[in-house]
């Protein structure tokens, strides 16, 4: 089979094929699409600080795809994308009654990765599919170790039902990576407390600078949260030793190694902008493709759903192109749309 390469231009939707090279559409600066991150409804069980701005939960999506659209969906983003990584989100995945139907399906599919991200609400209730499944790695949202605090930033949940997910993960062999969102004013706190706990128990943890996203965007409460990369590093720094380490090229974290006690990262959206490496595309729970998380800018990937797969592909090829021209080239510049919509 000849294999070639679709080279796009960013800004046009004109595009010529080399030679040589996976069947996969590249950008002006050498981006292809590689991570699939797949929201499976934009319900959720938290209201958090960062993700709504009334502590109302959001509900499911108008018109959200079946489990089987879902999983047709991403077979066929394998093929015209070249998607190998496919993260499972939302919204909260485990609160959607598809995760049992749509997990399976996905683990059939050619992909070298399937993972999770949750908050470890339904962790427990759902471990023995995630473990038949398969599934190997999970990541886990969780802001503070402190009953308090949490209740105030998830609004919604409780903290020991968490943990137990956590340990449950861990028990059956699952690499565990927590993701924290570090906040001057409600856990900055607690990077320590958190540090220590995933050390003790081999996880990594990555604290995600807080993103401009939906009600972020305007307004003080950004300004007033905002604890970026370099007081993070200064906060561990005064207990532990840490070196900077290589991550792959087009991870999103910046990986720090403490020797002795495991490694953490940094997902630096603001103090070090991964945009020129960036992989990733977003499908929506109502079938809505992003490029960009960065860009409001979507392409209805459902009409793709209903054709046959040679035409189906070749429409697909198309949307890809313009959402490969939705990443920014530089920096995230914050943007109305918010994580639970497209896919955190
Ligand atoms: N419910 C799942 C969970 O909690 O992991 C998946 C969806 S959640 C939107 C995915 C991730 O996005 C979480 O780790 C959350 O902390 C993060 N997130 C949401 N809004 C954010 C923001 N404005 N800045 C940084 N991270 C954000």
């Amino acid at each position: 089979m000849q294999r070639r390469t679709l080279i796009a231009d960013e800004h046009d939707a004109k595009a010529s094929w080399a030679d040589e090279g996976p069947r996969v559409i590249v950008d002006a600066q050498g981006r292809r699409f590689r991570n699939l991150r797949l929201s499976l409804t934009a319900a959720c069980n938290y209201a958090c600080t960062y993700c709504v701005p009334n502590g109302r939960r959001l509900q499911a999506a108008v018109a959200e795809l079946s489990a089987a659209q879902m999983a047709q969906a991403v077979a066929l983003l394998i093929e015209a994308a070249g998607i190998e990584k496919l993260r499972i989100t939302g919204g909260e995945p485990l609160l959607s009654p598809k995760f049992d139907e749509l997990l399976p399906a996905v683990m059939a599919l050619p992909l070298a990765d399937v993972s999770i991200t949750t908050n470890g609400q339904l962790l427990v209730r759902k471990a023995d599919l995630i473990v038949g499944a398969g599934v190997r790695r999970i990541n886990l949202s969780l802001d503070t170790l402190d009953a308090e605090a949490f209740r105030a930033i998830a609004r919604g949940g409780d903290l020991a039902t968490v943990l137990q997910g956590v340990e449950r993960m861990l028990a059956a062999g699952l690499k565990v990576k927590i993701n924290m969102v570090p906040m001057r004013r409600s856990n900055s706190q607690q990077i320590l407390p958190m540090l220590e706990y995933c050390f003790a128990r081999g996880i990594e943890l990555r604290f995600i600078e807080l993103m401009k996203m939906g009600h972020l965007r305007n307004g003080n409460q950004f300004v007033q949260e905002f604890f970026g990369m370099d007081e993070i590093l200064a906060l561990i720094g005064q207990h532990y030793e840490y070196a900077r380490t290589d991550a792959p090229w087009d991870s999103t974290a910046v990986r720090f190694e403490v020797p002795g006690k495991g490694a953490f990262g940094v997902i630096a959206n603001e103090s070090e902008p991964f945009c020129s490496t960036c992989t990733r595309l977003r499908l929506s729970s109502n079938g809505w493709l992003y490029g960009c998380l960065s860009n409001a800018r979507r392409h209805d990937m459902r009409p793709v759903l209903g054709l046959p797969r040679a035409q189906a592909l070749a429409r697909l090829r198309q949307l890809l192109t313009r959402a490969l021209g939705d990443k920014q080239s530089l920096g995230f510049r914050g943007e109305v749309t918010v994580m639970k919509f497209i896919g955190g």
